[in-house]
């Protein structure tokens, strides 16, 4: 997985301060593969990592960050930015109803996303009304009004002798039944095909001619795959829209059709539909999807709180103190055990580690109140102690072990752990020096 690889070039980039050519090149190889197994069209990625290298030969070099880090921070950076940046809300009409047209391939998910919309909007205490304007199949009117009554929606269908055949005066007769009954949202849902079609493009064209909707949605299966470039620029051509919504994310795709939409229509993803039940269905998040496109478990949270929990004052410090032959103390020890608590759970924090799944057991069987343990007992040393731990004899212990409510065996085998990891600290010296690593952890 990018995962794996990218904790290789991580390590290969390791104490390196500047991002150099060859270091960029490298990872956005990996970047590079990582896209096209998320099936992101190839112009997609190429345009997407020209980009990426540009940005990245130009960075400023962040103290908290190595540099491959650096350079997955400024590709998620640029993720986010093309698949639209912040969530984008529906636009209201001023003067209602606001018309919401949907538009897509047959199958992409147009009738049950008029469902789920409605629901959703009904909830935030809206009064939609869904209009059938697919009648291209014969079944198509009344599966929309089974999904409108599951989504306790009316449902505005054409009626014997009154625009059968003719989708856009379905589309206008529904306007203007929402006017009449006062919903203050219409959402249409049109006829798709199986394939881009010149006639099934005429239609919707036709349709948003004559209601024009203050959004028109596309609607798009996030399995299509390398298809979807395609598919897209017909309909931004044909129909046009304002916005898309992602279906079937629920599926193994890993969106990669998110992104090259967005890339080549630049619209933004609006909506994520997940699953067949009309309540799988939430606002797109921009920042989700980067990393679901990337598949690189929580890297990036994980990059997020180092940069956050990093105090670059404490690790001069201590790299300080390291090089010039001090000895690491306990009240280094607690230091590091504090900057390990504000990066937050240290269970969650390893689980977030790329290649955490092949430490799983040892996980599983960490005790995350052997940290609290530990904290207690440098706690209750006195400052003396901490300092030089060579004065903690056997009455000295065992006052500790009292002190913190742990038995004197605990105390020798933290104090057994504490040696060896200062005999590693000692090792590091003249080792380049950097953050100590969690060596002294239990
Ligand atoms: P339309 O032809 O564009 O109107 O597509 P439909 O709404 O009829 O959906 C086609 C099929 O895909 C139906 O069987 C839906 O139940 C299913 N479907 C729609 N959205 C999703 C989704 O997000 N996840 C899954 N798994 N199935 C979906
Ligand atoms: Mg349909």
């Amino acid at each position: 997985s990018l995962s794996d690889r990218l904790t290789t070039t991580f390590k290969n980039l390791r104490g390196k301060g500047r991002l150099s050519e060859a270091d960029v090149d490298a990872t956005i190889r990996e970047i590079r593969r990582a896209l096209l197994d998320a099936d992101v069209a190839l112009p997609v990625v190429r345009g997407f990592t020209g980009k990426v290298r540009e940005r990245a030969l130009s960075a400023e070099v962040s103290a908290a960050l190595n540099p491959a880090q650096q350079i997955v921070k400024i590709v998620n950076d640029q993720l986010v930015e093309v698949l639209g940046g912040e969530t984008r809300r529906l636009q209201f009409a001023k003067n209602p109803p606001t018309v919401i047209m949907l538009a897509g391939l047959q199958g992409a998910g147009k009738t049950t996303l008029a469902g789920k919309l409605g629901k959703y909007l009904a909830a935030e205490g809206h009064t939609p009304l869904l209009v059938a304007s697919d009648l291209q199949r014969p079944n198509a009117v009344t599966q929309l009004q089974v999904v409108g009554e599951r989504a306790g929606v009316p449902v505005y269908a054409p009626e014997p002798g009154n625009g059968i055949g003719d989708p856009i005066a379905v589309a206008e007769g529904g306007v203007r039944h929402a006017v009449e009954k006062q919903h203050d949202i219409v959402i249409v849902d049109t006829a798709g095909r199986l394939g881009i079609d010149e006639e099934l493009m005429q239609q919707a064209a036709d349709i948003r001619n004559a209601v024009t909707p203050d959004e028109v949605l596309f609607v798009i299966d996030a399995m299509i795959g390398q298809d979807a470039v395609r598919t897209a620029e017909a309909f931004a051509d044909g129909v046009g829209f304002t916005g898309v919504v992602l279906s079937k994310l629920d599926g193994d795709a890993r969106g990669g059709a998110a992104l090259s939409v967005a890339e080549v229509t630049g619209k933004p993803v609006m909506f994520a539909s997940t699953g067949e039940n009309l309540g799988d269905f939430e606002p797109f998040h921009p920042d989700r999807m980067a990393s679901r496109i990337l598949d690189m478990g929580d890297v990036l949270t994980l990059i997020e709180q180092a940069e956050k929990a990093f105090d670059q004052d404490e690790a001069e410090k201590m790299a300080a103190k390291i090089t010039s032959g001090e000895d690491f103390d306990l009240n280094d020890f607690l230091k590091q055990m504090a900057s390990l608590r504000n990066m937050g759970s240290l269970k969650k924090m390893i689980a977030m580690m790329p290649g955490a799944a092949s430490i799983r057991e040892q996980l599983d069987n960490f005790d995350e109140r052997e940290v609290d343990r530990v904290e207690a007992i440098v706690r209750s040393m006195t400052p003396a102690e901490r300092t030089n731990p060579k004065l903690l004899n056997g009455s000295r212990r065992s006052r500790i072990a009292r002190g913190s409510g742990v038995t004197v065996t605990d105390v020798n085998q933290l104090m057994e752990r504490f040696g060896q990891a200062q005999k590693m600290m000692r090792q590091m010296r003249g080792g380049g020096g950097g953050m100590p690593g969690m060596g002294g952890m239990p």
